[in-house]
């Protein structure tokens, strides 16, 4: 399996590191190593000062399509989820500053940490949900789908001109604002629509 990655889909994170709202998705991609689940514990990584924690809401795919419409791309999924999407921004913004690329700030072991899934079907409105990451028990990000810039079909429609996208496959779709580092010790949890679905320690 593969992890597609949107950054930049939420304008006022973009404007918080500076960055322009994009016209066309900012796309990255993670390994199958990246993947860290059950809510195990993440392990701080020596090489980076300064690893942000960026909440998002994930889709995953439930079959292979390619070429995929943006009026069809709603049957390419059928669950969704919370992941946090772990950046380390020191090495990034090197990496910017040079216009290189992003892995070695993206793409690390467990960098990508998801909850379980639940079916899209149990919510009324996809583009109306609320979910949230304390640290703490301290409210750090805030976000509603409401605000996207690219909705989860278009996102679809796009990614898979380039990717064949295939049954498991897994989408970030962008942090709200509020980003920020994680520290050993700390304790995350994240909620959709007020279920906790993430909830581990950075170790
Ligand atoms: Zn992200």
């Amino acid at each position: 399996m593969k992890i597609i990655a949107i950054g930049r889909n939420y304008a006022e994170h973009a404007h918080e590191l500076n960055n322009p709202v994009p016209t066309i998705p900012v796309i990255f991609l993670k390994p199958d190593t990246a993947l860290l689940k059950d809510n195990k514990p993440f392990y701080h990584p020596e090489f980076s000062e300064d690893v942000h924690h960026e909440l998002e809401i994930v889709l995953k795919i439930n079959k292979e399509g390619k070429h995929i419409s943006e009026k069809f791309a709603a049957g390419y999924y059928e669950e969704i989820g919370l992941g946090v999407d772990f950046t380390a921004r020191d090495i990034q913004s090197r990496h910017k500053e040079k216009g290189l690329p992003w892995e070695l700030a993206k793409a690390f072991d467990s960098s990508a940490p998801v909850s379980n899934f639940v079916p899209k079907a149990q919510f009324a409105n996809l583009y109306d949900l609320n979910f949230h990451l304390d640290i703490n028990g301290q409210r750090k990000q805030t976000g509603n789908t409401s605000n996207l810039l690219f909705s989860f079909e278009y996102i679809i429609a796009f990614v898979s001109q380039y990717f064949t996208l295939k049954k498991g496959d897994l989408i970030f779709t962008g942090t709200p604002v509020g980003v920020g580092k994680v520290n050993i010790g700390d304790h995350l949890e994240g909620f959709l629509e007020g279920e906790k679905l993430i909830d581990f320690y950075i170790k």
